[in-house]
């Protein structure tokens, strides 16, 4: 199974969305930008808001059938390790193998050894065709990225051959992530790690680095915006370096687990993708969840009052909401605004402060964050939440598609020559 060059995480906490991205990848489809979709729901969004994977199976095929999309399209695992994996084998055809936990744990001597001894051997400036300047991979880097990563990689090899006792070779698609970790990984660092995803025959056929930077959830990105530049540009040298000399797939590139709309970067990826001719996973999913809820205050009545409660409930219980996602948030209380003043607000005033376009004044990106961890609230509300997406669907539809294609797809994905 092959995964194609351009492809999004696109998540549906609710499963009634499905339509509305495949009608946003549709249209770029007509403007020459073919992307596919991953849906994706991880773990801790199935146990936050009890459900279970074969429902992000169900609502994909639905969507599919309804929208007469004939491209592929996948289903992700998403974050899975092996405690997690087994609920999602039979209905998902990617998956994500998270082995951050694992790194900093130490291999057996005897494997630590044997991979120094293995790769000593390519120490000294090493050439790499799209960097500028060599890498320069010395013993001392070999044997700490050996001490370091070597453990995590052995583990993504279990968890790989586990899908793949279930599955049969070549009935899924494999991404290895390291993206949930304090410390970005060096394009050194990623070479060395590749190196033992390849021999640990691992099919990955996407690589989730942790990138410099905070990647806060549905708000732009924090960091140096040049400095993330040159680390992708490195990144994905490294990769289509890797492929060519060690036994990996040759579709294999760089999945960005964005944590939703990290605009200020898009145009350095674009820029690179077009140069380069590189393939990109970008994961983006809980944006749609909150242009739901933009489309429930546009759409007035019962619909803002509905995104009103989500909001006064998320302040009530704003430490349970926050807890598990307390490493990639950043909210200032103070900028919060209060229960009281939002109770004031019409749609404009609402839809002002949570849609995500900087250039307008009322914009709130603690607002914002904040909501993006309160789905469980409206989860909580069951079939109040869910009508209310029937009936303010045009709303709700029109906000999905539009996001979707004009703040992600055209901004990030360059037009393909056919
Ligand atoms: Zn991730």
């Amino acid at each position: 199974m092959i995964l194609p060059k351009y492809t999004m995480g696109v998540g549906d906490r609710f499963g009634r969305e499905g339509k509305a991205q495949l009608a946003a990848l549709l249209r770029a489809r007509k403007e020459g930008i073919d992307v596919s979709p991953v849906w994706n729901k991880s773990f801790r969004e199935h146990s936050i808001i009890h459900t279970a994977p074969p429902s992000v199976r169900k609502a994909a095929a639905e969507a599919v059938e309804a929208m007469k999309w004939t491209h592929p399209y996948f289903v992700d695992a998403d974050h899975i390790n092996l405690k997690t994996v087994d609920v999602f084998i039979p209905s998902s055809n990617f998956f994500t193998l998270d082995v951050a936990s694992a790194i900093g744990t130490e291999a057996e001597p005897a494997a630590i050894q044997a991979f120094v001894g293995k790769y000593s051997g390519c120490c000294g400036e090493l050439h790499v065709e799209g960097l500028a300047s060599p890498l320069v991979i010395s013993t001392d880097l070999v044997d700490h990225v050996a001490r370091k990563y070597l453990f995590a990689v052995q583990e993504a090899g279990r968890i790989y051959r586990h899908i793949e006792r279930e599955k049969g070779t070549g009935r899924f698609v494999t991404e290895v992530s390291m993206d949930e970790t304090m410390t970005p990984q060096t394009p050194s660092e990623l070479l060395l790690i590749l190196a033992a995803i390849a021999d640990e025959g691992i099919p990955a056929q996407t690589i989730a680095p942790r990138f410099s930077g905070r990647f806060n959830k549905g708000v732009d990105y924090v960091g140096d915006v040049d400095q993330f530049a040159q680390e992708f540009e490195a990144d994905v040298a490294v990769i289509q370096f890797a492929c060519r000399r060690f036994m990996l797939p040759e579709n294999l590139k760089l999945s960005v687990h964005s944590g939703s709309d990290k605009f200020r970067i898009y145009g350095p990826i674009r820029a690179m993708l077009k140069k380069t001719g590189a393939g990109l996973h970008l994961k983006t999913a809980g944006t749609t969840w909150l242009e739901e809820v933009v489309g429930l205050a546009e759409a007035g009545g019962d619909g803002l009052a509905i995104a009103k409660e989500v909001y006064t409930v998320a302040m009530g219980r704003f430490d349970e909401l926050c807890g598990p996602y307390a490493e990639v948030i950043n909210i200032d209380k103070n900028a919060l605004p209060s229960v009281e003043q939002v109770a004031k607000w019409d749609s404009a005033a609402f839809v002002a402060a949570l849609r995500h376009d900087q250039s307008v004044a009322g914009y709130n990106p603690n607002l914002r964050q904040l909501l993006h961890v309160g789905y469980k609230v409206a989860a909580e509300m069951g079939a109040r939440y869910l009508d209310a997406l029937d009936v303010y669907r045009e709303n709700v539809a029109h906000n999905v598609e539009a996001n979707l294609y004009e703040r992600h797809v055209m901004r990030v994905f360059p037009g393909q020559v056919r």
